[in-house]
């Protein structure tokens, strides 16, 4: 994500597969001829846990009562007596843990005031049996669950209840303008490593957001007149009393979100056989961007391999940002879809397009290497550029979008490689993370000449995985056959004078 106010108008400033064909006599993996689409993700999907929500929307009441359904197989390798969810939205109770409460993001996210949103907890079970849960955080977003002794490859059914408060707010979570945006709003597990589950906080900067691949079935109700834009496939119904279902499938996703209105107008592509669909204010904006969202997936497909799932949504939301990822989603800042904001469109859709590779299909530890998706999708938006419109545009981008950020003077100690919780602006992150570190992609493309041959077999290699920078620094030096972590250090460890 990236603040709206360093977006410019102009190209310079602007912000935030073809399918496997296994070449079996040679023993290695080439790309060919697409297979049909989402095939990857159908077979990704066996052996994930799984979640069900029924979902009900109440727009009067500012509520949705979500009900999850998780099937969980404990493949932590350890004994577990405990699981853990991420309730992320329980930071927005308040304005000393609201993400969008900073000074930097105060106005733009709360024109009114304050609003509270957050989690009202009905009840766990597990295994049909109320378990005992509490949270471990003062934010409220770390709901640890007790539960009987798990052993590896054992299994069970967690139930839980509960109804989101949604705050009044242009975040991720909120209601602003005539959007309902439920960007990391139901409950997910957290990621098990080294022992415990990760607890990250909800840093205002960045995207802090950890998770495995499971599948998602989701049952949303919301009232007539509302569109919805979700991850994965959809199918709509109207009920009996006029309210509308929609009814949704996404396997082998890292994340499930979704927004709603009922001012959206909407336009749909096919590309590759995937459906793209956007949601703009406006019919034209809707096409423009749908239009832009096949390019982009047309060229990241042919580039890294095959988008993995049969769908592909973008809707616009309102929010101080240039867009935000979800998988097989993308929320785009509305101000993006004025008429004399067509580029600035264009390469925030090509930026979160890429996301859906370098994010969504491989993820990797976002939190503490905020480089490794944010820095890949920024040289992946730049290879778009080059497609599609050559050379000189594509110089032009890399000196504002590279050049610069490399030639500016920031005071504070951080690197691309710099958590996110130790940035203190909003500006130095975008600068550092996404203008430094593509910068050390344009490096080791300028020694190497290989950067896309090892991207593509970075999104063979970990699809549907968390890659980490140890899995990313060796696969490198194997595809490039260089030694290049001093270079690595330098360009994202390393302060610059
Ligand atoms: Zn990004």
């Amino acid at each position: 994500m990236r603040l709206r106010s360093i977006i410019g108008k102009r190209w310079a400033l602007i912000a935030c597969a073809a399918a496997l064909c296994v070449l079996l006599t040679a023993g290695f993996l080439l790309f060919s001829s697409p297979a049909s689409a989402g095939e990857r993700a159908q077979a990704a999907a066996q052996g994930l846990n799984s979640y069900a929500f029924d979902l009900i929307f109440r727009p009067e009441e500012r509520t949705l009562a979500v009900t999850m359904t998780l099937d969980y197989t404990n493949e932590t390798g350890d004994p577990l007596e405990q699981l853990a969810l991420r309730t992320w939205v329980g930071a927005y109770q308040s304005e000393e843990t609201s993400p969008a409460a900073i000074d930097a993001l105060y106005d733009a996210c709360y024109p009114e005031g304050f609003s509270p949103g957050g989690i009202d907890l009905e009840g766990v079970w597990w295994n049909d049996t109320p378990a005992d849960h509490a949270y471990t955080d003062p934010a409220g977003t770390m709901l640890r669950v007790k539960i009987p002794a798990l052993s590896p490859g054992e299994g069970g059914r967690l139930l839980l209840r509960c109804t989101l408060t949604i705050p009044e707010c242009c975040h991720r979570f909120g209601h602003a303008g005539s959007s309902w945006q439920f960007g990391n709003a139901l409950p997910i597990l957290a990621v098990y490593e080294n022992g415990d589950w990760r607890s990250d906080a909800y840093s205002p900067i960045g995207d802090p957001f950890v998770s495995a691949c499971a599948n998602y079935a989701v049952t949303l109700t919301a009232p007539a007149g509302y569109q919805c834009a979700a991850t994965g496939s959809q199918r709509a119904e109207t009920l009996a009393d006029g309210r509308a279902r929609f009814i949704m499938d996404a396997p082998a996703c890292r994340d499930f979100a979704f927004a709603l209105s009922d001012a959206w107008e909407s336009a749909s592509q096919k590309v590759n056989g995937i459906a793209v669909t956007a949601y703009a204010p406006t019919r034209e904006g809707a096409k423009r961007a749908a239009r832009d969202a096949a390019q982009a997936l047309k060229t990241y497909g042919r580039l890294y391999g095959d988008y993995a799932w049969n769908a592909y949504t973008l809707c616009a939301v309102d929010f101080p940002f240039g867009g935000m990822e979800y998988p097989g989603l993308a929320f785009i800042g509305q101000s993006n879809f004025a008429e004399d904001w067509a580029d600035t469109l264009e390469l925030v859709i090509a930026h979160e397009t890429a996301h859906q590779w370098f994010y969504a299909l491989v993820g990797s530890d976002q939190a503490l290497q905020p480089w490794q998706d944010e820095a890949l999708s920024e040289y992946a938006m730049l290879c778009y550029v080059l497609d599609r419109y050559g050379r000189n545009a594509y110089d032009n981008l890399v000196i504002t979008r590279v050049n610069a950020p490399m030639q500016e003077r920031i005071r504070q100690a951080v690197t691309p490689g710099t958590p996110i919780t130790d940035f203190a602006s909003l500006d130095v992150y975008s600068t550092v993370v996404y203008g430094r570190g593509a910068a050390f992609l344009l490096a080791v493309e300028e020694l190497t000449g290989k950067l896309d041959a090892f991207l593509r077999a970075y999104c063979d290699t970990y699809a549907f995985q968390l890659a980490s920078r140890e899995d990313f620094t060796a696969l490198l030096n194997r595809i490039t056959g260089e030694d290049l972590l001093p270079l690595m250090t330098d360009y994202l460890d390393t302060l610059m004078q």
